[in-house]
């Protein structure tokens, strides 16, 4: 499957992040997850330079006339005051005002245009970035947090841009030129007022600081809690003929609560930011109507000067204010994009890859291959010892059971020749070729892969059957499942093909799921099958359609079956019986019955008889 970000973008459509998705773009190592700086957000930015650019320029052009605003109004004012024409100061006012009004929505506009481009460019790249990790990180992560991060994760970003970045940046845009201004107009006044704001922001912004970690643990929980949610639908049927229900929900409800407490947690550093931001404001404004209304009856400063310096403040303390909440938008925003970047800095499945592209040795694709299992060791990661030395091959066009007690190791050599793990020692070979000098993708073309359970994905009927075989005309679907005797599904409603078969495919009985997932691996015509046979009881028509689909995929083909029925072994060219991680017979039916004690006791007991 091709995801958007590898393809690049569509026709027509602005690559939000065209440096992620650029080919060749550096896989990150692992490691600890960084503290995201603002520095972190810079690569999200880049790409949208261009438009920050004109936002920056609008906002100094606003900046500008509001500014302006004051020393108008102080001329208008000493102009009255002395008799002067005041008409066109009004309407050069006026006129500042609409303009800022206006460059003010044009910059919005932009900003949020921005800011849901950054949401956009990195959904697509943490999307196109899960869906390409290792096997084994899906079997380490829960499910819902990987979701609550390129839902919830991601929309906090939006705030960043917009709130955030940008208001942190025109607030001091205007602050520094109101100060200027101010300074100019009356140093002592200035002064005064500098010492009190100066105050209160440093305090603001200490406190502020904490509202990072805390909303990294917030976002934390908003996980948790999607997970204990995904858990309880995904499980629904077994926890509600468990009756646990109500457990599952005080879960859940117990996940909410420790999100609330941490939300909690934030508003109250939030709720401390607030008033000490409104209290340094409304001190900033007495003062300097007390102190400059003794400077104007002083003669030192003119009504003017003083009405002009009251309006400058006011450009002062409200971006002043607004930066301070911005500042703590940003920190939330920068404990979501930690959480992004984790995941991101995980390693995507063949970053490791010793195969670099066409010049691989490939065996050609269309006829069956033969498959090498030397000497192979595995474990799975953090985990015990689960195979030791197995060897054996499976010669090309041929059919081959694996057999073994439960937990012997069966599957786990399935996902070996998928690559979905690598083995620690010894080497699987496909034609002769170490899988590890195949490119991942050309090694998969030739391979298909039936699991045990659950291979069916939601959505409709079509859509499952084309997952392997995308251009497989309706004519080659409606064949395929008439070969696994399917044909029946197609017609039992209008849908046809676009009937749908429910959440892992629970509209479906259990031995039709796993006639559909053959039929899915027939459209695609691997050289190579893999099938995890169900090892579920299958009622006799059942059963019998199974072998019959079995049989129909066989041909011309490598088939390695982990067999869970006497009919499917006995059918087989060569079976293997494994123990605990190892071979312990490799033969036919009648070979292995005379000679294998283990393989007897599993006929005898073990393989369902059909
Ligand atoms: P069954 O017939 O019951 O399907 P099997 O022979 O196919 O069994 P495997 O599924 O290959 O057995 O499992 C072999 C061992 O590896 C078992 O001990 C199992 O617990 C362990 N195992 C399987 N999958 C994983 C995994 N994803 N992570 C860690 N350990 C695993």
């Amino acid at each position: 499957m091709t995801t958007a970000a590898a393809r690049g973008p569509e026709p027509g459509v602005v690559d939000p992040d065209p440096v992620a998705s650029a080919p060749g773009a550096p896989v990150r190592g692992a490691g600890p997850a960084r503290p995201a700086g603002l520095a972190a957000l810079l690569p999200y930015l880049r790409a949208h330079r261009g438009t920050l650019a004109v936002v920056g320029a609008l906002s100094l052009a606003g900046a500008g006339a509001s500014l302006a605003q004051p020393l108008l109004t102080r001329a208008v004012l000493d102009g009255l005051t002395t008799d002067r024409p005041v008409t066109g100061l009004v309407s050069v006012l006026v006129a500042l005002v609409v303009l800022g009004a206006a460059l003010g929505g044009l910059r919005d506009y932009l900003l949020q245009r921005t800011a849901e481009g950054v949401v956009l460019g990195t959904r697509r790249r943490l999307a196109a970035h899960l869906l390409r990790l290792p096997v084994a990180e899906y079997d380490r992560r829960r499910t819902g947090d990987l979701l609550s991060r390129v839902g919830a994760d991601t929309t906090l970003l939006r705030a960043v841009v917009t709130s955030g970045l940008f208001e942190t940046v025109t607030g001091a845009v205007m602050v520094v030129g109101a100060a200027t201004a101010m300074a100019l107009l009356d140093p002592v006044l200035f002064g005064v007022t500098l010492l009190g704001v100066a105050a209160g922001v440093g305090f603001a912004v200490t406190v502020a600081r904490r509202v990072r970690r805390l909303s990294r643990a917030a976002q934390e929980r908003v996980g948790e809690m999607t997970s204990a949610v995904e858990r309880s639908i995904s499980g629904a049927r077994t926890i509600r003929a468990a009756r646990a229900e109500h457990r599952e929900a005080a879960v859940v409800s117990a996940s909410a609560e420790s999100a609330y407490a941490a939300g909690l947690r934030v508003a109250r550093v939030q709720a401390v930011v607030g008033p000490v931001s409104a209290v340094t404001i409304q001190g900033a404004f007495l003062l300097v109507l007390g102190l400059g209304g003794a400077r104007v009856a002083a003669g030192a400063i003119s009504v003017g000067d003083l009405v002009a310096f009251v309006m400058f403040l006011f450009f002062l303390v409200l971006p002043l204010g607004q930066a301070v909440h911005a500042y703590t938008q940003l920190q939330t925003g920068l404990g979501a994009l930690q959480r992004i970047e984790e995941v991101l800095d995980v390693p995507v499945e063949g970053a490791d890859d010793r195969a670099t592209g066409p010049a691989a040795a490939l065996p050609p694709a269309g006829r069956p291959a033969r498959i090498e299992f030397d000497r192979v060791g595995f474990g799975y990661p953090g985990g015990p010892p689960v195979l030791h030395e197995v060897s054996f091959t499976v010669p090309a066009g041929t059919r081959t059971a694996l057999v073994g007690p439960s937990g012997a190791g069966k599957s786990t050599l399935l996902a070996l020749v998928e690559r979905f793990y690598e083995v620690t020692a010894g080497a699987v070979r496909l034609d002769g070729v170490d899988l590890r000098d195949l490119p991942r993708e050309a090694l998969r073309a030739r391979l298909g892969y039936v699991e045990q359970e659950a291979p069916v994905l939601a959505g409709t009927l079509r859509e499952n059957l084309l997952i392997g075989a995308p251009e497989a005309t309706d004519a080659a679907l409606l064949t395929a499942l008439d070969q696994v005797n399917l044909g029946h599904l197609v017609e039992r409603t209008a849908d046809g093909l676009d009937v749908q078969v429910g959440e892992g495919g629970v509209l479906l009985s259990g031995g039709e799921r796993q006639r559909l997932a053959i039929a899915r691996a027939l459209l695609a015509g691997p050289p190579v099958l893999l099938l995890d046979e169900p090892t579920s009881n299958l009622d006799a028509r059942n059963e019998a359609a199974l072998r019959r689909a079995i049989d129909a995929v066989a041909v011309r083909r490598t088939l390695v079956i982990v067999a869970h029925r006497l009919a499917t072994v006995v059918d087989a060219d060569q079976i293997v019986v494994l123990d605990g991680g190892r071979v312990v017979a490799v033969g036919s039916h009648h070979e292995l019955t005379a000679t294998s004690p283990l393989y007897r006791e599993l006929a005898a007991h073990q393989l369902l008889v059909s």
